[in-house]
């Protein structure tokens, strides 16, 4: 069988490995961490710098196509790749999902096609544009002030209240090229993700609605009854509308805040996309008969893209570092025969080998026969895993 490749070693390659697999295929990993979660289960892995030409010619030849995993890839490796070979998405996608000021360039521009903008925002990459944002841009504060490039789970993010804070967090962001986005009142957040292939076939998962704790992602909700119907059809054909707008292959995801803005369910705004598997849709594993890894394995092969139907009711509970912790601060192997005792309860772990506060380890899914069922065993499983983000359900 023919083989396929995945630039980056995480968690998100290591999902894609297995999906590949099982569809029967070899897969060949690019990463240079030894012991990286997706290059320890791969049957290839070539152990160099994202950027190695040697090392990505050795991808090329070896692969039918490609794809990524990582937030940060070098577009210029993609582009590279593609020369000789299907990749999936493309460099130039890739590139505007790293930049948050092309990205929100993009969304504007589909604004009108899409039905959601963004967030009010400029643009501050030299000292005159932060003065005119100081002099002239008071409806952006309080706001959050976000590096253009390199950012996730919160990081390289300073909320400012006044205009002076705002100076005071460009600096601390070393003065880099940044956008200042005005702090909309959430109500809710969801995503979409949608798997787009070489043919333009779209097909879409209805939206999850997702919580987050200090940045990071904590909880997603997978059920019907998630979010107001109107609200997630707005999404969901907003995301489709995006993917097709770009030509995207593979799959995407798009978050969405529900903004409180007076009407009966709030508004919709595009946050960013992810231009891959996210961590949101890691419910689609055990909770659909279609993944999401399972798409992109798809959409990047040429194979062809159901429908997704999902089959139950899900929550998933992100697993970061601070589970491996005591009270006290020691290490210790979280109580995994009391989670795996109640029903419904899917536990992944990414064979990360050191635990770190924040640091993305695993995730718990929970399935059920019914919302109420499922609710009350994610309820258990985060006592007693002393997991946050689940107070309100
Ligand atoms: P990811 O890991 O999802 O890529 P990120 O670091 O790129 O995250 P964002 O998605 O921009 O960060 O923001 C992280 C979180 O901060 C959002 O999910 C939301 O909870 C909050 N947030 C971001 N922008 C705004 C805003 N304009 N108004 C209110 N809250 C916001
Ligand atoms: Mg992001
Ligand atoms: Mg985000």
């Amino acid at each position: 069988r023919a083989t396929l490749g995945v630039l980056g070693g995480g968690q998100l390659g290591r999902m894609f490995v297995h999906a590949a697999q099982r569809l029967g295929y070899f897969t060949a990993v690019l990463e240079p961490d030894a012991q990286s979660p997706a290059g320890r289960v791969s049957h290839h892995h070539i152990r160099t710098d994202y950027n190695d030409p040697a090392g990505l010619a050795q991808l090329a030849q070896l692969c039918q196509a490609i794809t990524t995993e990582f937030e940060n890839v070098p577009a210029q490796a993609l582009q590279t790749l593609a020369l000789t070979r299907p990749v999936a998405p493309g460099a130039a996608v890739v590139g505007i999902a790293q930049n948050r000021i092309e990205e929100k360039a993009l969304f504007a521009a589909c604004a009108d096609l899409s039905g959601v903008s963004c967030a009010p925002y400029a643009v501050i990459e030299t000292p005159a544009q932060l003065q005119a944002v100081q002099n002239d841009r008071p409806d952006l504060l309080p706001g959050i002030l976000k590096t253009t490039r390199l950012g996730y789970d919160g990081k390289g993010q300073v909320r400012v209240k006044t205009a002076i804070e705002l100076a005071a967090a460009w600096a601390e962001l070393g003065s880099a090229a940044c956008v200042l986005e005005k702090m909309l009142p959430l109500t809710a957040e969801c995503s979409v993700l949608v798997a787009r292939g070489w043919d333009g076939q779209v097909v879409s998962f209805a939206p999850q609605r997702n919580v987050h704790v200090d940045g990071i992602l904590a909880v997603t909700h997978a059920y019907e009854g998630n979010m107001p119907p109107d609200l997630a059809n707005r999404a969901r054909e907003a995301a489709v509308s995006l993917a097709q707008h770009i030509g995207y292959v593979g799959v995407l995801c798009v978050e969405f805040f529900v903004v409180d803005d007076g009407s009966e369910h709030g508004g919709l705004v595009v946050n960013e996309m992810a231009p891959r598997p996210h961590n949101s849709g890691h419910y689609t594993l055990d909770a659909c008969d279609v993944s999401q890894f399972d798409l992109q394995v798809r959409a990047m092969a040429g194979l062809p893209l159901p429908p997704p139907r999902q089959h139950s009711p899900a929550i998933m509970l992100n697993l970061l570092g601070e589970v491996w912790f005591d009270g006290s601060g020691q290490l210790r192997e979280p109580d995994w025969p009391s989670v795996l005792s109640l029903p419904g309860t899917h536990l992944h772990l990414y064979g990360k080998l050191h635990a770190r506060a924040g640091r993305k380890m695993g995730h718990l899914t929970i399935t059920g026969p019914d919302v109420a069922r499922v609710k009350t065993v994610a309820r258990r499983a985060a006592d007693l895993l002393g997991l946050p983000g689940l107070d309100d359900i």
